[in-house]
C-alpha cells in the first residue's frame, strides 16, 4: 500500500451554513485505518436531495455533500477485504453493517446499525479543515477530490465504464429502476405508468422496458422530459399540465397494472392512485411534505378492486447486487445510462447548477481531472 505523502491538501465543496451556498475550500483527508478505503473521486452527480439536505441541515457544519460518486481506489486500510489500489469503485449511501437481521436477509436498505461504517468515538475525524472536523454527509462527502469511506459503502466495477456515467448509479438510477425491478417486480407484459419524469422517473421508464412491460405511459408537465421518456422507451405520454392524467390513462389502458409516483405531492399521489387498474399497484417513491396523507375509498368497489399501495424507499435496492447488474445492462446497450447525463461541470459551478436544476432535463455531474 503506497503511503500518503503527509496528507496533501484536497479541494472540496463545503457547506458552512444551513441554506447557504457551497464554497470551494482546502481540506485534509486522513489515511485509511481498519476497513477504510481512500478514493480519488473522478465524478460526482448532483442529486436534488443534497440541495434539500443543505437547506434543512441536521448535521454538524462545515459539511461536504455529494453522494453519487465514482472514483479510483488510492489507498486501503489494513483490514479491507475486497479492494485494491487502482480499482474503479462506485459509492453508495446504503451504509450497512453486514451482520444484523435485515443485512443477513439481503435487505441492507433496512440495516439496523448503519452507524457501523463510521469511525468510533474518540478516533480522529476522517476529514478536517485547519485541524477542525468536517462532516462527510451520509458518510461519503463526494464533492471533493478525495473521499475516505468504509469499504461497506463501495462496490467495485470489474469492467470499468466512464466515471461520469458510473457515478449516477449511486443514487437516482438505483432508486428509480429499483422501484420497478426490486420493489414492485413488474412482470413481463404488464402496463406501467410513471408520474414525474426526472432522473428517477426516467430510470423507472428504462427499467419498465427491461422488465418487458407492454405499455409504458410517461406523465409529466415538461415536454422535454416527456421526449426523454419516449427516447428511453415510453410508449405513450401525457402532459398533465394540459390533460387530466387519470382520464388519459383510463382511456389508454383502462387503468395501469403498475403506477409509480415520483413527484412527491399529495394531489399527484391521489391522481396516481386513481390511475391504477384492478388488482394493480401504486408505488410511492417521491418524498412529500411532513404529515402528508393519502385519502382513499374503502367501500365495496374499492375493496373488490384490490389495489395495493407500496411505499418504496431507495428502490428496495442492494447496491452491491444492483450496480454491477446495471453496469452489465449498460455495456449491453440495454440500460442507456449515457442518456441520463446531460451536462458535466467543475466543482466551482455546483451552486449555479443547483439553481437551474429543476428546469434541467437529465443529470448534472461534477468531473475531476
Ligand atoms: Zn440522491
Ligand atoms: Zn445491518
Amino acid at each position: 500500500m503506497p503511503e500518503e505523502e503527509d496528507e496533501p491538501m484536497v479541494k472540496a465543496l463545503l457547506l458552512e451554513e444551513v441554506g447557504g451556498p457551497f464554497h470551494v475550500a482546502e481540506i485534509q483527508v486522513d489515511d485509511p485505518i481498519g476497513r477504510e478505503v481512500l478514493v480519488d473521486v473522478k465524478a460526482s452527480g448532483l442529486c436534488q436531495s443534497d440541495r434539500t439536505a443543505s437547506d434543512l441541515g441536521g448535521f454538524p457544519l462545515p459539511a461536504i455533500l455529494g453522494h453519487e460518486v465514482s472514483g479510483v481506489v488510492a489507498a486501503v486500510g489494513p483490514d479491507t477485504s475486497g479492494f485494491s489500489v487502482g480499482d474503479h469503485v462506485v459509492a453508495s449511501l446504503q451504509s450497512h453493517c453486514g451482520s444484523c437481521g435485515p443485512c443477513l436477509r439481503d435487505d441492507i436498505n433496512m440495516c439496523e446499525r448503519p452507524e457501523f461504517v463510521r469511525r468510533a468515538e474518540g478516533e480522529a475525524p476522517r476529514v478536517t479543515r485547519d485541524g477542525a472536523p468536517v462532516t462527510p454527509v451520509v458518510e461519503l462527502g463526494g464533492f471533493a477530490e478525495r473521499m475516505l469511506v468504509h469499504e461497506n459503502n463501495l462496490v467495485r466495477i470489474e469492467q470499468p465504464i466512464d466515471h461520469e456515467i458510473a457515478c449516477i448509479l449511486g443514487c437516482g438510477i438505483l432508486a428509480g429502476a429499483g422501484a420497478v425491478l426490486n420493489a414492485s417486480k413488474v412482470p413481463e407484459g404488464a402496463t406501467v405508468a410513471v408520474f414525474g419524469c426526472g432522473g428517477l422517473g426516467l430510470a423507472a421508464v428504462q427499467a419498465a422496458v427491461i422488465a418487458g412491460a407492454s405499455r409504458i405511459v410517461a406523465v409529466d408537465v415538461t415536454t422535454d422530459k416527456l421526449a426523454s421518456a419516449v427516447e428511453l422507451g415510453a410508449t405513450d405520454t401525457v402532459n398533465s399540465a394540459e390533460t387530466d392524467p387519470v382520464a388519459a390513462i383510463r382511456d389508454l389502458l383502462g387503468g395501469a397494472d403498475y403506477v409509480f409516483d415520483f413527484v412527491g405531492r399529495p394531489e399527484v399521489t391521489k391522481q396516481a392512485y386513481e390511475s391504477v387498474g384492478r388488482a394493480g399497484e401504486l408505488g410511492i417513491v417521491g418524498l412529500t411534505k411532513p404529515g402528508a396523507t393519502l385519502e382513499i375509498g374503502i367501500d365495496a368497489p374499492a375493496v373488490w378492486n384490490q389495489v395495493r399501495i407500496r411505499p418504496i424507499f431507495n428502490g428496495s435496492a442492494n447496491f452491491l447486487r444492483d450496480i454491477p447488474y446495471f453496469v452489465d445492462l449498460y455495456r449491453q446497450g440495454r440500460f442507456r445510462l449515457d442518456k441520463f447525463v446531460s451536462r458535466t461541470i467543475r466543482l466551482d459551478e455546483v451552486n449555479d447548477a443547483y439553481a437551474t436544476m429543476r428546469d434541467h432535463t437529465g443529470r448534472t455531474v461534477v468531473t475531476f481531472p
